[in-house]
């Protein structure tokens, strides 16, 4: 499953060393406490399973889960299942498995669609009360009676149905008697309403499709702003934070609980407890914030859904996707999510968060975390000629340079060493400081090395090189504190283990992919080189422990991960998840 097997050390989610910079929601809730208006908070996240979760989800987890478990409250993970078609159950157990990940354990799994039976006696509540109607318009008809935002909208013809003729049409509309779009309940209020989702909002429509969860026992399915507000006050959610484009929502949140007021009318739930779920009843507050944005990032779950369809990335758990999958997948930290979480702090202001931020937080996290090994990615022979053809010694090397009680390791030398190509010009260009013929650099933890040959092919490529090294320039040797400018990486060729490394890049090629000026769309924003594999690559013999998801730095070339699906001790794969400096704010400010 999740981190519990990763051999990464995890934090738990739910102790961060410190709540981060305060928020209006934290001080809402403070408040709230303080005045004893509730004993307890509790807060959900709910999710549609219409797709993978993204960054951008990490956010709101972060935050239903980091209250609850700052105020000592309850989170629950509530699937928001009510548009079926779109839904499946891939997304939930995804969903679940992602939240996990992220350290977050949930009160309680709830379903909206387990609530389907209560919707609907909530519905013929407002019927009964004169609140609620059917209605035969069809889409388009809904759509001209509903007015604009300077013009009021049209009463539908079928309004004033009699209570009677109501309950036995959404009675009918239930059991199946009408085809899909043939009629809505909706809800009476007020069709001259400034704010649009005020004009008779549809409560239920007719979908004959199999639901994930429920199956085929229903054919009448209810809207979000109707079921997402009758389950927060089952749950007993005492705050319900979502993003800032439900704030013009939140009348029509506030009506139907008002009108249907749960609390005051517990056998509308009665069919909750029959299913032996609790339904601890409360008036929920909803509290708006802005969504993250990152720059150079996708996060709508419409479009990621269609890179992965049309195949312009390798599943949603490519590393190059935003998804949780995805950066997990790419060896990012659920720890360095978190913080981001946490930094970024929680307004109303929309703002687009520079990549180089989360980024950052990775190396920060692994950095710290992640033990140093070496790896040469484009490999040139190395063959030390005053060393004798069997010359064979183990090398100690600290995993850490920072933190001795990681241990050291030892590593193979020989005569022959890889090293990577792009650390020898044959030709330097001014200020090159490493290996040139004639030229001196120091091999990590080996000693000095000149350069005195270039052994080419008949066709004029590099075959191999060949060097001496200075013995006595070797760690606890007289000339150790002797200075070169270069020091270099390498492997020993006799011990090194073949290796297939990918390489990311950025998948889109601008700040916002999704601007869609001039025609464009986020399609052609896409880096044509995001995605650069290296088959033959050569790791230090240690390497072939490594198990999946295991992170380390790979010496001057950046972070690594052992693919999570693919890597196999006889058949490493390794994905960078970073480099070792900020690459993204240069090209951005550039
Ligand atoms: P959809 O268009 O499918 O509704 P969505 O991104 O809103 O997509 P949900 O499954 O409805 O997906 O989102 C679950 C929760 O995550 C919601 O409360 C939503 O407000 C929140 N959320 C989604 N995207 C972001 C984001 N970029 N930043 C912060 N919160 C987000
Ligand atoms: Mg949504």
């Amino acid at each position: 499953m999740t981190d519990a097997a990763s051999p990464n050390p995890v934090h738990d989610g739910t102790s961060n060393p410190s709540p981060g910079p305060n928020h209006f929601i934290r001080q809402i809730i403070i408040d709230d406490l303080a005045r004893g208006r509730l004993a307890q908070i509790h807060t959900r996240f709910p999710p549609e399973p219409n797709g993978y979760l993204h960054i951008g989800h990490a956010k709101s987890i972060c935050l239903n889960f980091g209250l609850a478990a700052e105020f000592t409250g309850l989170c629950n993970l509530r699937f928001d299942d009510t548009n079926p078609g779109k839904e499946d159950i891939e997304f939930v157990e995804a969903i679940k498995e992602d939240v996990r990940w992220l350290g977050y354990q949930w009160s309680e799994l709830r379903h909206a669609s387990d609530y389907f039976e209560s919707f609907y006696r909530c519905a013929e509540k407002l019927i009964r009360v004169g609140l609620a109607y059917v209605c035969d318009l069809d889409a388009d008809a809904v759509r001209n009676y509903r007015g604009t935002l300077t013009e009021a909208g049209r009463n539908s013809p079928f309004r004033e149905r009699t209570v009677e003729e109501n309950l036995d049409l959404f009675a009918r509309m239930r059991a199946g008697e009408f085809a899909d779009g043939a009629r809505t309940l909706r809800a009476h209020i007020d069709m001259a309403s400034g704010n649009i989702n005020l004009r008779d909002p549809a409560i239920y429509r007719i979908r004959k499709v199999t639901h994930q969860h429920t199956g085929s026992d229903w054919c009448i399915y209810p809207m979000y702003d109707f079921a997402h507000c009758l389950s927060d006050a089952i749950e007993g959610i005492s705050h319900s934070l979502c993003t800032l484009e439900f704030e013009d929502h939140r009348p029509l949140y506030d009506w139907y609980l008002d009108k249907i007021d749960l609390v005051n009318d517990p056998q509308l739930v009665a069919p909750v407890l029959q299913k032996g779920l609790t339904a601890p009843l409360s008036r929920p507050r909803q509290i708006e914030f802005s969504r993250l944005n990152l720059d150079y990032v996708l996060l709508s779950k419409r479009k990621l859904l269609a890179l992965v369809n049309d195949r312009l990335v390798d599943g949603w758990n490519d590393p190059r996707m935003p998804t949780l999958c995805g950066i997990r997948r790419r060896g990012y930290p659920a720890a360095a999510v978190r913080e981001l979480a946490r930094r970024i702090g929680v307004t109303k202001q929309e703002s687009v968060i520079e990549y180089s931020v989360l980024e950052n937080l990775v190396r920060e996290d692994l950095d710290a975390s992640a033990e140093r090994r070496m790896a040469v990615l484009d490999p040139i022979k190395l063959v030390l000629t005053n060393l004798a053809a069997d010359h064979h010694e183990l090398l100690v090397a600290a995993n850490h340079p920072k933190d001795a009680s990681r241990g050291s390791r030892q590593i193979a030398f020989g005569r022959e060493l890889y090293i990577e190509r792009e650390d020898f010009m044959e030709v330097p260009v001014k200020g090159f400081h490493r290996l040139v013929v004639g030229g001196e650099v120091r091999l990590r933890f080996a000693g000095i090395i000149r350069c005195i040959a270039v052994v080419k092919h008949d066709d004029g490529t590099i075959a191999e090189l060949h060097a001496t090294l200075d013995l006595a320039s070797r760690h606890g040797m007289p000339g150790a504190e002797r200075k070169v400018k270069g020091t270099l990486h390498w492997v020993c060729a006799a011990h090194a283990i073949a290796a297939e490394v990918r390489l990311y890049d950025r998948l889109f090629t601008v700040p916002d992919p999704d601007d869609e000026r001039d025609g464009k769309s986020y399609r052609d924003h896409l880096n044509p080189d995001s995605v650069r594999v290296v088959t033959k690559a050569k790791l230090e013999a240690s390497l072939g422990t490594a198990v999946a998801e295991q992170r380390f730095q790979f010496e001057r070339l950046g972070y690594f991960v052992a693919d999570r699906y693919q890597h196999q001790p006889n058949r490493p794969v390794f994905n960078r998840i970073c480099s070792l400096r900020d690459s993204w704010t240069a090209v951005a400010k550039g």
